[in-house]
Order: C-alpha cells, then structure tokens, then sequence
C-alpha cells in the first residue's frame, strides 16, 4: 500500500550576476503587470485571462499559472485588491532541475524566459534537509507542482511543491519494536527486541557533533568578545549550523538504515514533552545534546522513517536510563558508559548502558510485551494513543520542533561540560 505525500522544497538563489538580475526583475514585473491587468478586468475563466495575457512576453508557463490562478483569486480566495509583493508563479512544466556534484551549487534551475534559447541556469542553495527530495525531483521520483518564485530584499527564494508516493506502515506480523536513544556521547543508540532481548544494537558516535559544538561556542564567545561585525558572526554561527545539519542528516539515515534490517519495524523515541512539564528539563538536556540538535534529529529520523513506511512511536522517559531493561526494576548508572544491576536474581550485572537505555526505550512501548504471552492479550481493546492505562505509548504531539537554531537562541544556551 502507498500514499501520496506533498510537501514544498525551498531553495534560495545564488546571487546572479548583474545581467541574469536584469533579466529576472523584467520577468517579475511583466509577470504583476499581467496579473494585475488580469485581475483588474474580473475575468473569471481560464480563457478570459488567456486571452488578456497572451500579448505579454511572458514564457508558458507564467501564462498557464495566470490562467490556474487568477479565476481562484476572486472565486476561492474571494480577493478585493492584489498584494504588491505577490510571488511569479509557474506551472510545473518549468520545473527543469540539474544535478552535478561536480559543481560547488549542486542543484540547479532552468529559468523560463519569453522566446526560444533565452532560457538560463541559476544555482540553487537548497535546504540540506531537503537534499533527497531535490534528488528525486530531479530523478522524477517525485512530481512536481506548481513553482513560484519570490523576489525578497537581498535575495529570490524558489518554492516548488512535490508529490511522492510514500508506503503505508504494515500492521500485521510480528513487530520488532527499535529504541532509539539520543545522547551526547553517542548520537544514537538503536536497539531491536527480539523476544524481550537487546538485538544487534547499532551505535552512531557522536564525538563529531561534540567537538563541533564546543569549538562553536568557543568560536562564537571570542567573536562577541571582540565585538566582531554582526555579519562575521552570523557567518561563522551558519557554518558550524550547517555542520551540524549534516550530521543529523547522515545520523538520521543511518539509523533508519538500522531499523529497516528487522521484520516489520516500528521506532521507538522518547517523548520530551513529559521532561518540558517538568522543572528538570534543562538539566536533563545538559547531560543530552543541545535541544536543537535532539528535536531536529528526532524530527529528521521521524520523517525518513515514514519516507519507508517505518512508523513511529513515543514514550514517556522517565527512568529510562536507570532501569534494568531485564528485570525491570531500577539500578545505577554509576558512569556515563555503564549501567548496574544490583540485584543477585538478575542476570544482568553490567550492560552497556545507552544500550540498555534504549532497550528500555523499545519495551516501553509495549509493557505488557514480554511478561504475558501475546495470544492472550487482547490487544486491539487497548487504545494506542496513550489514552489507555495499559499503555505508555503517546504520538508527540506536532508543536515546536525548530527546523533552525537561530544565533539568539544559541546565545542564551550553554553546552554541556559534563563527562570528558
Ligand atoms: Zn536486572
């Protein structure tokens, strides 16, 4: 089974040079003076603006927007005046995308113009985070919809709508329940259930991101102690944003990668909201990673497993770290590295301990898995929402999960000191 899936890719346009800058400002105005004309003389059907902006030099896919767009204007958005600022939009027949990882802007846009041969090449910086689409754009994996292009004071900003077909999670067979915990020391450690048993953990470091973020705040500190230029900052804040986004992309991927060996695989992550509510939520992100960082990386994961049909599930936290994911009762985490089972009928004594952690992660979706044979468990009667209270599974809610740190927050936060 598969779905469809529609979302909006958005690229910035490397500055163009003073010709190709002529060249888009003239397209932008002929494209508003059209649209305003359009609108002004209430045409309401396709062929009514047809008729208005066939003279204007505009390429055909302006045209063919102007004729999507205009009869909605009055009729769906029910618009008295237009907005100065509006954007100039195309059908999806101008989306002609390029890729080379041979050039230093991998991805590029083959700008429509009025006549034959006029057309030209922008680069594109596109949004790391939307890497894989843009590969699938340009592969035609994905479909594109209608483009628009939007001239803002220092730059112009492409949006083009995709649709890509997605798989359905499974529901039936046995599920393999994967934790992930997310940490500073390592970025994530996966963990499958296999019959209740810690299988094949997977471990992705996290020494890169560390270095990274202690040399950016010691970067940053030294900048605003030198009073350096707002710019410089700003420059120097992307840069290390940037590396940091690479590493969630590549984490993210991999632990995906991990979870998709295993029949069925759901993922399981714990759920923040529940340390928000609670005053200790600094101090438990301290010996974490940067909140950014860990929302962005739970986000990344959540959408590249639903890319594959992988769903996934949040838990409650608590005590996730101190609990013996064998015997279930609570131990010691003495050190960063080990957890401690100090009870004698337990045959954990020492385990691992972000593994353990994450084994605890994946059973806590389930409770009741291991301890009461499944056919005996009713267990359609339990609400998987968390309203039940059989159940410790909630979907996190859709709320803040920043796309981008921005310098003021970064600036109000410290990086952890803790263990090294
Ligand atoms: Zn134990």
């Amino acid at each position: 089974m598969s779905t469809t899936v529609t979302k909006t890719l958005q690229a910035t346009f490397v500055p163009p040079t003073a010709h190709k800058q002529t060249k888009l400002n003239d397209l932008l105005e002929t494209y508003r003076n059209g649209l305003q004309e359009a609108f002004d003389s209430g045409a309401s059907t396709m062929s009514a603006v047809s008729d208005i902006v066939t003279p204007y030099d505009l390429p055909y896919q302006a045209k063919a927007a102007l004729c999507n767009y205009v009869p909605k204007l009055r009729k769906t958005y029910n618009a008295q005046e237009l907005d100065n600022e509006h954007p100039l939009r195309f059908t999806n027949q101008a989306a002609k995308f390029d890729h080379s990882d041979e050039r230093e802007h991998e991805f590029t846009w083959w700008v429509p113009r009025p006549g034959r041969g006029t057309n030209f090449w922008i680069p594109l910086r596109i949004n790391p985070e939307q890497e894989d689409l843009w590969h699938d754009l340009v592969s035609e994996d994905a479909k594109a919809g209608e483009i628009r292009l939007q001239k803002h004071r220092k730059n112009w900003v492409l949006h083009v709508t995709v649709e890509y077909p997605v798989e359905e999670p499974a529901t039936d067979g046995d599920i393999t329940y994967i934790g992930l915990d997310i940490g500073e020391t390592a970025l994530i450690t996966g963990c499958a259930l296999k019959d209740g048993s810690p299988t094949d953990p997977f471990v992705c470091s996290g020494s890169r991101a560390k270095h990274l973020r202690k040399e950016m705040h010691t970067t940053l500190k030294r900048l605003q102690e030198r009073d350096a230029s707002e710019w410089r900052t700003g420059e120097r804040f992307d840069h290390y944003q940037n590396a940091l986004a690479d590493i969630v992309e590549k984490a993210s991927r991999e632990a995906v990668k991990y979870a998709k060996q295993f029949e069925n695989p759901v993922l399981v992550m714990e759920d923040l909201t529940y340390i928000r509510e609670r005053l200790d939520y600094g101090k438990y992100m301290n010996r974490r990673l940067h909140s950014w960082a860990f929302a962005r990386l739970q986000g990344r994961i959540e959408d590249k497993a639903t890319e594959v049909g992988i769903s996934v599930e949040y838990v409650n936290p608590a005590y996730t770290s101190q609990t013996c994911h064998s015997c279930h009762r609570i131990g010691r985490r003495d050190s960063q590295a080990e957890f401690r089972c100090p009870h004698d009928d337990c045959h954990v004594s020492t385990f691992q301990a972000d593994i353990n952690a994450s084994a605890n992660i994946a059973r806590r979706v389930d409770p009741w898995g291991e301890s009461v044979p499944l056919d005996k468990v009713e267990r359609d009667d339990s609400p998987r929402d968390g309203s039940g209270s059989d159940t410790a599974t909630t979907h996190r809610e859709q709320s803040e999960t920043p796309s981008q740190m921005t310098l003021t927050a970064f600036q109000e936060s410290e990086p952890s000191s803790s263990d090294d």
